[in-house]
């Protein structure tokens, strides 16, 4: 079938002349796979079979991982490699195959203390040296030195910021849309590209892809970027990264208990979990084991069991609920989002189609970043008790209550607001001021949203009067 085989290139749907091809196989052709299989697998067969490469067990060595024209050799020192190196190179030769040294190169895999082989590895004696690299991109994902995986993580974070970059984009020439279509946005758009892998290197957490998620939450909150991350998390109701990396990994366990007892895949992944078991090696399983004891089911470790995914996603979030309610406690300008939050979850005026004004001036003043005295006082380092309203002579701090509730200047847009509310907040007249806040953001967004641009605009023109 490859006897006299010729091609040519098409360039703007122009043919350029036939040209005889003596080597390799043809591009595009379904029949091209299994010849390059048929063709290597003479050399992965000589590989396994010189008993070099990393031991797993007593009856399992690998030396090499092939994926299409993608070879990678693995020994457990540098001399071995070389010496698969030259299994490789005479391989070639015997059947013609030239291997592009430029393209071939060397990661040595190892602890941070630990420095640099100084080996110099050859496809020939008089062959110039290979390449001593520091990160290997497999598979999509970079495979450093030291097996960090920061180099991937920042490769995610930013191509994760350039997608949010176009969904805000494409967001703003939309009119306002609620919390449900934006987060069904973040997940197709968004998650796809910054998870990447996440099952293997989301073991802890990433600032710069924390950042991401971060930036696509503040954006629909409409607050700046010193606002406080509590608060608009806490409010928007997203799992964090790390919890939907949780999700992965466990996933991916899951993948693997079901795996056949054959498969490379799974021999590494048994011999992955004796290492943890005997020597306690912080690897793989040892992060599955610490997700599975925090969620209560480290039997499933044990038994080598599949986890119920939609259990553990509950699990997993019921613990960021409660990490939530210790940290908002923690900032004295979510003194008054701790009274008036229940809980860590989506609130209902973000789920409103609310005017972008509105909702961040809601926003803001659920977060202590209303730029009134209470919070610029901050930036004029004035004490709390320092920092009151001075539109008014009632001497009392301007914080949000005082806004909102009480500060006389804005008489006329509360008697307003309050005649609308009238009668459709229910209980309002045993309710405390924090009582009455928490009851407009659920029962009248809407209006509150409109009350406080009044307000809040009027108040800059008096302001700088
Ligand atoms: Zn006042």
């Amino acid at each position: 079938m490859y006897s006299n085989t010729s091609s040519c290139v098409n360039v703007n749907n122009k043919l350029t002349d036939w040209f005889v091809t003596e080597k390799g196989c043809r591009q595009g052709d379904v029949t091209s796979p299994t010849a390059f299989s048929i063709i290597i697998n003479d050399l992965l067969k000589e590989l396994t079979s010189s008993g070099i490469g990393v031991k797993i067990n007593d009856n399992l060595v690998v030396s090499v991982l092939a994926f299409a024209d993608d070879i990678v050799l693995l020994t457990e020192n540098a001399k071995d490699l070389q010496k698969l190196i030259t299994i490789v190179r005479k391989w070639s030769f015997k059947w013609r195959f030239i291997i592009n040294p430029e393209k071939s190169q060397v990661v040595h895999y190892r602890n941070a203390p630990k420095v640099r082989t100084n080996f110099e590895f050859r496809l020939h004696d008089n062959g110039p040296i290979l390449k001593v690299v520091d990160s290997y991109k497999y598979l999509g994902v970079y495979l450093d030195e030291y097996l960090t995986f920061t180099q991937t993580t920042s490769v995610l974070a930013s191509a994760g910021g350039r997608a949010l970059g176009s969904m805000i984009n494409r967001f703003k020439k939309m009119s306002d849309m609620g919390h449900s279509t934006y987060t069904k946005l973040y997940h197709s758009l968004l998650t796809p590209v910054t998870d990447y892998g996440s099952a293997i290197w989301g073991f802890k957490g990433y600032n710069d892809l924390d950042k991401v998620q971060n930036r696509a939450s503040r954006f629909f909150t409409g607050v700046h970027k010193f606002a406080p991350t509590v608060g608009y998390t806490g409010d928007m109701g997203w799992i964090s990264n790390r919890g939907r990396w949780k999700i992965n990994t466990l996933r991916l366990w899951n993948r693997l208990v079901a795996l056949d007892d054959n498969r490379l895949t799974k021999k590494i992944f048994i011999w992955d979990r004796n290492e943890h078991n005997l020597a306690n090696k912080s690897n793989f399983c040892a992060q599955v084991k610490q997700i599975l004891c925090d969620i209560k089911q480290k039997d499933s470790y044990r038994k080598l069991e599949a986890v119920d995914i939609n259990y553990s996603e509950q699990q997993v979030r019921d613990g960021e609920i409660s990490k939530w309610s210790n940290a908002v406690t923690k900032f004295s300008k979510l003194d008054l989002l701790a009274e008036i939050k229940p809980t860590f979850g989506t609130e209902e005026y973000l789920k409103m189609d609310l005017d972008r004004y509105d909702k961040s001036l809601l926003s803001q003043f659920r977060y202590g970043i209303l730029p009134i005295e209470i919070e610029t006082g901050r930036y004029k380092n004035l004490e709390r008790k320092d920092r009151k309203c001075t539109l008014c002579n009632t001497g009392e701090i301007e914080d949000q209550l005082h806004f909102a509730l009480k500060c006389p200047i804005f008489n006329q847009y509360r008697s307003a607001f309050v005649d609308k509310c009238r009668d459709r907040i229910v209980g309002r007249d045993i309710l405390t001021d924090t009582g009455k806040i928490s009851a407009l953001f659920n029962e009248q967004a809407r209006l509150f949203g409109k009350y406080l641009r009044k307000t809040f605009l009027h108040r800059k023109t008096l302001i700088y009067k």
